[in-house]
């Protein structure tokens, strides 16, 4: 129930946790992380409490400045390491968090399936990877836009792919999801708490939005690849 993605020059993996920590309160079943290493995205995903995913990653030191967060409330799918997120496309290029239903997400697993695509959870979320990896033209903005608009239902997503290390993709539709303007960093969440050790000035995706952020800029367009001006949010409450 709860997604955070980083990209920017600091630690990854701290803003993160840091970050599903501060969205604990909205309840959640299990917890995992991505990040891009070397040319690859490492995946840990445990059941149950954060604190499981924190204690599994203890002795690692990844030092990517790229990532994805997620705290799951199952819709589909028992509550289990292999149905946490984030979940990967089948050749592990591409990590996807999802909070929300992918209601046409039978129909895009048969399709998948029928091309050789093989399904590793139970999740309606696993499509979103696959189909990303199935559409993917060599240019993941394009691909993203091609993708989104073949998924019903409601989503606030986060995506990484391994060969963008400094590009973080959102999108969202009927499920909250807000980007944070950091100094040499930029982060997304589904909730303001996860945002403030690193910024007051957020911007509200509307439904429909899809952002791209880099460290140093963030681009939000409408579903057709138009840019859209959205107006930025100084939060003046506290914690
Ligand atoms: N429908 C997805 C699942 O069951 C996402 C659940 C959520 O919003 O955490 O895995």
């Amino acid at each position: 129930c709860g997604i955070v993605g980083y990209v920017g020059n600091g630690i990854a993996k701290n803003a993160i946790l840091k970050g599903l920590e501060s969205l604990e309160y909205r309840g959640y079943d299990s917890a995992g992380i991505a990040l891009i290493e070397n040319d690859h995205i490492f995946v840990e995903k445990k059941k149950g409490k954060l604190n499981n995913l924190i204690e599994a990653l203890k002795e690692k030191e990844i030092n990517s400045n790229l990532g994805i967060g997620h705290t799951r409330w199952a819709t589909h799918g028992e509550p289990s390491d292999r149905n946490s997120h984030p979940h990967l496309s089948m050749d592990k290029t591409i990590a996807v968090v999802h909070n929300g239903i992918i209601e046409n997400y039978l129909e895009l697993k048969r399709f998948l399936e029928e091309k050789g695509f093989t399904f590793i959870s139970e999740t309606d979320t696993e499509v979103v990877a696959h189909l990303l990896q199935y559409n993917y033209t060599g240019d993941m903005k394009e691909t993203v836009f091609k993708t989104i608009k073949q998924l019903e239902g409601s989503y606030a997503l986060g995506i990484i792919h391994k060969d963008y290390p400094e590009v973080l993709f959102c999108a969202r539709k009927n499920s909250p999801l807000v980007i944070g303007c950091g100094n040499n960093e930029n982060l997304i969440a589904s909730d303001v708490p996860a945002l403030l050790n690193y910024t007051r000035d957020v911007y509200f995706l509307e439904n429909g939005d899809i952002g791209i952020l880099t460290k140093n800029n963030i681009d939000i367009y409408d579903i057709n690849g138009n840019c859209l001006i959205r107006e930025k949010t100084h939060i003046q409450w506290s914690l």
